[in-house]
């Protein structure tokens, strides 16, 4: 049987190539055709391996379908591995930054490579490598891959995806987003903050600004006051910020404004704190204290969450599979730790189905980013690809464990 460095060296070029075939389909969010091109041909390349497809249509008929990946296995465990199809780029911004595949010494930069095609092929390369090495794990287990069309937006359904084809024996969601890197060492994700999303409406009474001023209830006045309760709630101490994005209100110069609008997001770690800042978020809805001077006439303030993505915390299960992938590392003297990020990812949406571990892909940087500037400033997103080989191997050899540890 061929050893597992060798196998995941000797393939890499293979890798590499289904990677520069998935970097050059464009798979924005809105563009439903190519998201579903890509999943077409992921399927096509996992069926190599014995995998079938399933397409899952999304809730938003604008986004392209979900895929599922299944494998049959003798027993009754099964492991999941998620990733996702969608990127941020439209097709116009690859073109306009000339954002394309490109081979640089050790970084090949284009749309998706770190995030997250790369993890996507880290996938097929791990399968690949426990067919060849370790086919008693490989064909005990039953293996399911979930690839969101849409995770680069707001997609609660596509944990619902997940959680009805875990089934009863799942032994863990290996989540394959990028890894971290500090201090020379890579950082798995083992926890990530909570999201919400809110909108602050603001109904006051209009008036003329000469002969009524005394009569108008000015919703912008109101509403900055708000603005500034609302940035108040921010606690670093506990993780907890609330950023406001964006504001507008008011229609002409000479009329009191009726009317304003504001939106922006809380993020939190922990669960209580998450809930604590959203009933603070929520108190401030009712009569403001802007009023009319003519007849004390309130404005109205409106308080909403338009979307809710859960904190992932630390927790026991996720602990669990972070130590067996440490002492994996530990053993392949390749120096591993954990970090808990600020942004989500699909871990958010399985970690409480499921024990759930992050980071698991290869390591790249500057994700969402697709412009160059010639004195180097500004870099796109790009892939390591020294990361790859040392990244695959440590995963193959954590799964190993965590097929026989169970
Ligand atoms: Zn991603």
């Amino acid at each position: 049987m061929p050893d597992i460095p060798n196998h995941l060296a000797s393939q890499l070029p293979d890798a590499l190539e289904m990677l520069r075939v998935m970097v050059g389909i464009n798979s924005f969010t809105g563009n439903p055709e190519g998201v579903n091109r890509l999943a077409r041909y992921t399927a096509d390349c996992f069926a190599l391996l014995g995998f079938t497809a399933e397409y899952v249509p999304s809730y938003n008929p604008a986004w392209g379908n979900h895929l599922v990946l299944s494998r049959p296995g003798a027993s009754g465990r099964s492991i999941a591995m998620i990733s996702h199809l969608d990127t941020v780029f439209p097709p116009e911004e690859e073109k306009r930054n000339n954002f394309h595949w490109q081979v640089e010494g050790d970084r090949i930069f284009g749309p998706g490579t770190q995030d997250i095609k790369g993890g996507t092929v880290m996938i097929w390369q791990v399968l690949s490598a426990l067919q060849a090495c370790a086919p008693a794990v490989f064909n005990t287990i039953q293996w399911r891959l979930f690839l969101n069309s849409s995770e680069e937006t707001y997609s609660p359904d596509f944990g619902e995806v997940c959680r009805a084809r875990f089934g009863l024996g799942c032994l863990g969601a290996l989540v394959f987003e990028g890894e971290g890197r500090s201090n020379g060492e890579r950082k798995l994700v083992i926890a990530r903050k909570g999201r919400a999303t809110w909108r602050v409406r603001v109904l006051g009474r209009a008036a003329h600004a000469g002969g009524g001023h005394k009569r108008g209830a000015n919703a912008l006045v109101q509403l900055g006051q708000i603005l500034n309760r609302i940035a108040g709630l921010t606690d670093y101490s506990r993780h907890l910020t609330f950023n406001v994005g964006v504001a507008s209100g008011g229609t002409v110069l000479n009329r009191v404004p009726h009317e304003a609008v504001a939106e922006g997001e809380f993020r939190a770690f922990d669960p209580a704190v998450y809930e604590e800042a959203k009933g603070a978020f929520l108190a401030l809805a009712g009569p403001g204290a802007v009023r009319s001077v003519a007849d004390q006439y309130a404005c109205e303030v409106v308080c909403e969450i338009l979307t809710e993505s859960r904190p992932w915390p630390r927790n026991p299960g996720t602990d669990r599979l972070f130590a067996l992938w440490k002492q994996t590392a530990e053993e392949l003297d390749s120096p591993t730790g954990g970090e808990e990020r600020g942004g989500l990812s699909d871990g958010n949406l399985v970690w409480d189905a499921v024990p759930t571990i992050d980071g698991l892909g290869p390591w790249g940087d500057n994700d969402h980013c697709s412009e160059r500037s010639a004195d180097g400033t500004k870099v796109p997103e790009f892939l390591g690809v020294s990361s790859i080989v040392p990244k695959a191997i440590l995963n193959t050899h954590a799964i190993i464990r965590l097929a026989s540890a169970s």
